[in-house]
């Protein structure tokens, strides 16, 4: 079941509903892609159709932000939580160990994909790192030949939105991955560069507030984000009174 919220259609699912589906889609021998929308991909995807073709178009559609929940809720269609990428991303991480599969990271700063590599392997060591490449390319097919050389099953693709989108969407079936999953800063947060919010903040719903802490210079970015809320709140109060207008 999706629920829409301006214009993108997510799944509903908890963390554990996601990563069971996320399995299958691993397990298919056909290429399937992920997308994380945050309250910034709503507002890009407002003005760039073919941006929200391609979120609506993913395998999954996870609900990445608290203002995406928040939205919901706001439009009286509430999704049972948020799933974090990240989260996902660990999960389909401990799946692929499970099975000894081949992982590809694409994305970040040179140097920081290969150091998130490492990471990971410490921590689930049966996965085969096949690959490494960083984010800021010029020649896309230069860079998918690389990909699809490494014959991966699992692919992250952290090049912000919504060019990791637009990545996946045009080279993804080229690549030979049964699972491409978007995810924006993660691979900084693998390598250790960057710090998640502790689980406290978390709970309280104010990772963005610790992100901000630590970034202080996505402030401006960040200061667009209520729009979110507010647009939300102008579509359900324009349902309200459509539903008025029809008794
Ligand atoms: N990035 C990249 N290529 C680009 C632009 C960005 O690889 O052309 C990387 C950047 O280094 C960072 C990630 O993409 O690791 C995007 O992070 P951002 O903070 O925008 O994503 P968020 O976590 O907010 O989704």
């Amino acid at each position: 079941m999706k629920t829409e919220i301006l214009g993108v259609q997510f799944d509903n699912l908890t963390r554990q509903e996601a990563a069971q589906r996320g399995a299958e889609l691993l397990e298919e021998n056909q290429f399937h892609y992920v997308v994380t929308p945050n309250p910034e991909f709503l507002l890009a995807a407002e003005g760039d159709r073919e941006f929200r073709n391609i979120l609506n178009e993913a395998d999954l559609v996870l609900p990445d932000g608290i203002g995406v929940v928040y939205s919901a809720k706001i439009l009286g269609t509430p999704l049972k939580g948020r799933v974090p990428g990240i989260e996902f991303a660990q999960d389909m991480l401990e799946c692929l160990n499970e099975k000894g599969g081949r992982l590809y990271l694409l994305g970040a700063k040179p140097g920081v994909a290969e150091e998130a590599g490492r990471r990971i392997l410490e921590r689930y060591p049966q996965i085969v790192l096949c690959g490494t490449h960083d984010g800021y390319f010029k020649d896309e097919q230069a860079v998918l030949l690389e990909v699809a050389a490494a014959r991966p099953d699992l692919l992250f693709v952290c090049l912000g939105a919504p060019k990791q989108e637009k990545w996946m969407a045009r080279w993804g079936k080229h690549t030979g991955a049964r699972l491409a999953i978007g995810l924006g800063g993660c691979l900084d947060v693998f390598a250790g560069n960057v710090e998640r919010a502790p689980e406290a903040w978390r709970k309280l719903g104010l990772e963005w507030a610790y992100r901000l802490k630590q970034e202080p210079s996505r402030a401006s970015r960040m200061a667009r984000l209520p729009l979110v809320l507010v647009k939300a709140a102008g579509e359900r109060a324009k349902g309200k009174k459509k539903a008025g207008e029809d008794q």
